[in-house]
């Protein structure tokens, strides 16, 4: 039988030119033209395999009536604030944080999110059983270009945080960009805010040869270094798309996701009297901790950027964001932006003038395990819902996977989506708890595998 679904949790990703070919790409585009119907931008990251498959989602897009605005090489949230102010839709080329033989395609509606499912299902529906439109010779448009738009971004980003203050604070800042989208963006960002900036892995090159393109305590030994020898105020550093941001503070300690999203809903809520943050299941308590104290209000979806983002539009939320370091400022863009979240950042250190490890203590401590165990893909349901059955006497919230929580802290329980294991994590106060709950995590999907 063959696989119908082709999206993961954003987009399709895959080998590049294995099953990712210009054809396979190319179908895929003219099936998301046929929906969209109108003025689309693409754009990619520095991949080796991007201008291949770019030129193939074109191909497609003009094959199916649509005009086609080539936006080059750029972040993700770049196209999606392009999308959300000039297009009717979005395509990019990137396989975020993956290895460097990887590359994907993202759709975006005409807001800039990512698409919902059930276009996702027509779309593979016209893949596999249908056609895609195609139109008529005469009604098939040239390529246009935008080359404004990324000077436009960085200048709506410098608008929304206080310039001065950051001039002022004159912070030295280290910039790894890892050789992926963000080498177009950040660096120019942070000179406009006044910053020193020093930069290293910022030569787009789709061989990532600096360093992997995943932002990881593993992969930032040479800027936690380059921070500490410089004696900077602050260490940057990206995903291979630009929609995540990693700080190391003045120490050159890494500054774990959730802390940072932590820090800056403190502010959003501190400056805003209050509002609705979005998280997803897995996150932090720190997160509803700070809500609480500062007039806020949580609600947390499954996992997933752009269900927390159409979550925030449906909501009208202020400000939403991920463990792993993805920000969401919704009156920006409808999806994770690194840039926006580097300038709130710097913002935050210059107004209370604090070094980011000081603003980190600050925050409500919770120590986290993540740990993964292995489960053919075609028994996760049964244990899934096994797992349900066998905790229903505690607190249990079923939102995505199996989440337990008890007074010592919470564990979840998910199936992965794209791999055949169970991702299990957990939080706790202190470090005892923690390991007890994600071991607790794991037996109980080793018991349920096992019977
Ligand atoms: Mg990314």
């Amino acid at each position: 039988m063959v696989n119908k679904r082709l999206f993961g949790t954003f987009g399709v990703r895959r080998r590049a030119n294995e099953v990712l070919t210009p054809e396979f790409a190319s179908k895929l585009a003219a099936a998301y033209g046929t929906l969209i119907k109108g003025q689309v931008a693409v754009g990619g990251d520095p991949r080796t395999s991007t201008p291949m498959i770019k030129h193939a989602v074109i191909s497609g897009l003009l094959s199916s009536g649509c005009r086609v605005i080539d936006m080059g090489i750029l972040p993700t949230p770049t196209v999606q604030y392009a999308v959300r102010n000039y297009y009717d839709g979005g395509v990019i080329i990137t396989a975020s944080h993956n290895p460097p033989q990887d590359n994907g395609i993202k759709f975006v509606d005409g807001d800039g999110i990512g698409i919902p499912d059930d276009m996702e299902e027509k779309i593979e529906n016209m893949f596999f059983d249908e056609n895609p439109n195609r139109v008529p010779w005469d009604e098939i448009s040239e390529v246009e270009y935008n080359s404004n738009i990324i000077d436009e971004y960085i200048e709506n980003v410098v608008h929304r945080v206080d310039k001065d203050s950051i001039q002022d604070a004159g912070f030295k800042v280290v910039v790894d960009c890892g050789s992926g989208a963000a080498c177009f963006t950040t660096p120019y960002l942070l000179r406009e805010l006044g910053c020193q900036v020093t930069t290293m892995n910022c030569q787009p090159d789709g061989f990532f040869p600096g360093r992997e393109p995943e932002p990881t305590e593993d992969n930032l030994h040479d800027l936690i270094n380059a921070v500490k020898s410089l004696g900077a105020d602050l260490g940057i550093a990206h995903d291979g798309d630009a929609d995540r941001t990693i700080c190391i503070d003045e120490n050159g300690d890494f500054v774990f996701g959730d802390k940072t999203f932590a820090l800056v809903e403190k502010f959003m809520l501190k400056e805003n009297n209050g509002g609705l943050i979005v998280t997803t299941v897995a996150t932090s308590q720190a997160i509803y901790d700070i809500a609480k104290k500062y007039g806020g209000e949580v609600i947390a979806t499954r996992v997933g950027d752009l269900l927390v983002a159409r979550a925030l539009k449906e909501k009208n939320g202020l400000f939403g964001g991920e463990e792993n370091g993805g920000l969401i400022f919704p009156d920006f863009v409808y999806g994770r932006d690194a840039a926006l979240s580097t300038a709130k950042i710097i913002e935050i250190m210059a107004r209370e003038k604090k070094p980011l490890s000081e603003l980190i203590e600050e925050l409500p401590s919770y120590q986290s395990e993540k740990r993964k165990v292995e489960c053919p893909d075609e028994l996760k349901v049964e244990v899934m819902e096994k797992i349900a059955e066998a905790t229903c006497e505690f607190e249990v919230d079923t939102t995505d996977g199996v989440k337990i929580l008890t007074e010592e802290g919470w564990v979840i329980i998910r199936p992965s989506g794209t791999e055949p294991i169970f991702r299990c994590f957990a939080e706790a106060k202190n470090e005892d708890d923690v390991k007890k709950m994600v071991e607790w995590g794991i037996s109980l999907v080793l018991e349920q595998l096992k019977s």
